[in-house]
């Protein structure tokens, strides 16, 4: 990508609408603009960590077992008369009528359309456990949107659905999906901790939240700082035992204040942080909550129908991209994981108008591009001043500074947004060097080695 043909409309003064450094950054750098409240647009930069992230979390989902859907945005309000929740949802539901007076809905969650799915194709126990997720938009009228994509009007969330025979295997989904949120969070570079969780509306007996911890955070948290350290599973066999990875997760204390119970935390002493979290996922195991009602039977074994057991698990998708820059920044901007970045380093061409040292850029550019790494040339005509502020603003990890001072003395420079440390390498060290780390997966280790 050149940045002189991308659209990066950056802002240098601190737009007034912005109360958290999330929301801030997101508007300096360009990756999104408010169309109205609550309700945001997607620029180039904010839509590339978007779909990082959605990748990241497909891959991860369909490692654990689920295969993708994209249900309808719009749905009939019918499904939720018959599961009894259209009343109860309240104003948060945006509701709609279309040109002949049918009630429909701009869908909140999907728990109503996907029984409904489920009850007219899956008959049988032998096609069970069933678990689907998708990728979507979600509308729920919040009272006060707020913190820019943080609390939204209009967000994708991620949502996974389970069916299974019984309760027994209803839990082993849940876990499945547990093990497979303590992955893809990690993988997105940030810590996010379960915590037993209210079920609220959506109902159900075992429930937890995933909590990023963040002093901007919403919800007041109390958690053993062993969480900070914990190992995520890896080389995870999902057909095999999950529970201990469960048990390990679950074993130290972790609520947010409306779970907190004092004689239960106080068994930790001084291990208990209290601090603040920003829910980023959440997991519902709910029984026949759903299927009983809206009918959703299989036959067993016996050839006798019974209603199915299920589970939801969400993922705030774009509330994630805005917690990883709660959670990595500083005072000139963001600074992303290489995983979710929206390049994972930028050539910055110092002086385009040089037709030397500009050849040398592109040189290098083209060839990383050549060898699979996501890089972007800044060949923009600006000041290199007013470059580096963008860079450290965008938060790019890795930034491989090209100008004719440096190639006098033979060398480029490299520099690591995390640190802020350089290093000065020849023109094909520094490819080779770079090279490598992204054929070995490597990339971040490097960035943090500088
Ligand atoms: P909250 O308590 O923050 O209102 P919720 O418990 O109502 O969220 P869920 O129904 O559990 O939300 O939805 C799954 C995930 O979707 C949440 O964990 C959260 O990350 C995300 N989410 C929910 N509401 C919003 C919103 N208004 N804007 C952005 N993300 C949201
Ligand atoms: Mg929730």
């Amino acid at each position: 990508m050149r940045l002189s043909r991308y659209f990066v409309p950056t802002i240098k003064e601190n737009p007034s609408e912005a109360a958290i450094v999330s929301h801030r950054f997101m508007l300096r750098a360009g990756m999104i603009r408010q169309s109205v409240s609550g309700i945001y647009t997607w620029l180039p930069l904010g839509l590339r960590v978007l779909t990082k992230i959605e990748n990241i979390i497909r891959e991860e989902q369909e490692l654990a077992g689920a295969s993708e859907v994209r249900m309808s945005t719009i749905q009939t309000a019918d499904l939720w008369k018959e599961s009894g929740r259209y009343e109860d949802y309240g104003d948060e539901m945006l509701r709609i009528n279309d040109r002949h007076g049918r009630e429909l809905l701009y869908g909140p969650t999907n728990e109503e359309v996907i029984t409904d799915l489920f009850r007219k194709e899956v008959k049988s126990w032998k096609q069970l456990p069933t678990l689907l997720y998708q990728i979507q938009l979600k509308f729920r009228d919040e009272i006060r949107p707020r913190f820019g994509l943080m609390r939204g009007r209009e967000f994708t969330m991620k949502d996974a659905y389970s069916f299974d025979i019984d309760e027994e295997n209803s839990v082993k989904s849940y876990y499945r999906m547990f093990v497979s949120y303590l992955r893809i969070f990690n993988k997105m570079g940030i810590r996010a901790i379960p915590m037993k969780a209210d079920t609220g509306p959506i109902g159900g007996n075992l429930s937890h939240e995933f909590l990023l911890l963040a002093e901007t955070g919403e919800s007041e948290v109390y958690c053993h700082k062993d969480f900070l350290e914990m190992d995520i599973p890896d080389n995870v066999d999902y057909d095999g035992d999950l529970s201990k990875y469960f048990q390990e997760w679950t074993s130290k204390y972790a609520a947010t204040d409306e779970m907190y119970v004092e004689e239960d935390a106080k068994k930790f002493g001084d291990d208990i942080i209290k601090t603040r979290g920003i829910e980023v996922g959440h997991v519902f195991n709910f029984g026949t909550k759903y299927s009983e009602p809206l009918h959703a039977v299989v036959m067993n074994k016996e050839g006798k129908e019974i209603p199915v057991h299920m589970g939801s698990y969400g993922i705030g998708v774009s509330r994630c991209v805005a917690g990883i820059i709660e959670a990595s920044h500083d005072d000139k901007g963001i600074i992303w994981p290489v995983a979710v970045a929206p390049f994972e380093m930028v050539v910055l061409d110092v002086k385009p108008k040089d037709e030397e040292s500009s050849k040398v850029a592109n040189d290098i550019y083209k060839n990383l591009k050549n060898h699979k790494l996501d890089v972007a040339i800044d060949d923009r005509n600006d000041r290199v001043g007013s470059k580096f502020a963008d860079m450290d603003l965008i938060g790019i990890p890795l930034l491989l500074v090209v100008g004719p001072r440096g190639l006098l003395d033979g060398h480029v420079k490299l520099v690591s947004r995390k640190s802020g440390n350089s290093i000065n390498l020849s023109v094909e060290e520094v490819q080779e060097r770079i090279i490598k780390a992204k054929s070995e997966d490597s990339l971040q280790k490097f960035v943090d080695s500088i």
